[in-house]
């Protein structure tokens, strides 16, 4: 078994073997095509499994065969505007909802690793630390954004951020998110009107554990979707 059953593109495979993964964990066996395959998932996995990498590898191949649409044009860091440099609003084509500052830093790091020289630029924003410099990094382009939902939504009232194109959309640790209060900040985020519509975009979640609660975020976020335990 190698990572070379689905075909990811050469840059993406590239820089697999650059991490050295030679060989898939069962969540990143089972996911990925799952997610290659635009389906909808709900997966349930521990910490230590390999999740980010069963949906950060999905999504950014995903993103970066998408080519230079719509999405990546809204997405352009910057404009000439009567000769004046216009600072954009940034429209990822993916967010990555995280529980944590350090869960979303690690995500990230994955994230640059994945994309290294794809053209597809990762960014990540978090509470507790200057949102001056989070902008300044946002302004420069971003395509896919790792986020706690509490900065997003801080993000999303300046204006920064729009969800309009976000056509691949995870919650991760989605059991913990709940657990912290984060319910109503994560509903504002999905179910705003510039968010597309679940069947629209791509909706994965990754939850530890399977309660209650989890089951009704399923099934108001996800559509059709697949259920994977490993
Ligand atoms: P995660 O569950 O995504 O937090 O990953 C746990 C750790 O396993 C991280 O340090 C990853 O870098 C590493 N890892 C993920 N997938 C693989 C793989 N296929 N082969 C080797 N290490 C991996």
């Amino acid at each position: 078994e190698n990572f070379h059953d689905v075909d990811m593109g050469e840059i993406i495979m590239g820089n697999i073997t650059l991490t050295r993964y030679t060989r898939p964990t069962p969540v990143q066996k089972y996911a990925i095509p799952i997610i290659k395959a635009k389906r909808d998932l709900m997966a349930c996995a521990q910490t230590g499994s390999g999740k980010t990498a069963a949906f950060l590898l999905p999504v950014l191949s995903q993103i970066y065969t998408d080519g230079p649409g719509e999405a990546l044009q809204a997405t352009k860091a910057s404009t000439q505007e009567n000769g004046k440099y216009v600072r954009r609003k940034q429209f990822p084509i993916s967010l990555v909802l995280a529980p944590t500052r350090e869960l979303a830093l690690q995500i990230y790091d994955e994230a640059r690793k994945f994309s290294y020289r794809s053209r597809v630029r990762p960014c990540v924003v978090y509470g507790g630390a200057d949102i001056g410099q989070q902008i300044r990094e946002l302004e420069r382009g971003c395509h896919l954004l790792v986020a706690t939902p509490g900065r997003l939504v801080d993000m999303m009232e300046r204006g920064k951020i729009g969800l309009d194109y976000c056509k691949y959309l995870v919650l991760d640790e989605a059991d913990r998110m709940l657990d912290m209060g984060f319910e109503p900040q994560i509903r504002r985020i999905v179910e705003q009107d510039t968010m597309p519509p679940k069947g629209a975009r791509q909706t994965m979640m990754f939850s530890a554990t399977f309660p209650k609660e989890i089951q009704i975020l399923a099934r108001d976020f996800l559509e059709e979707y697949i259920f994977l335990a490993v």
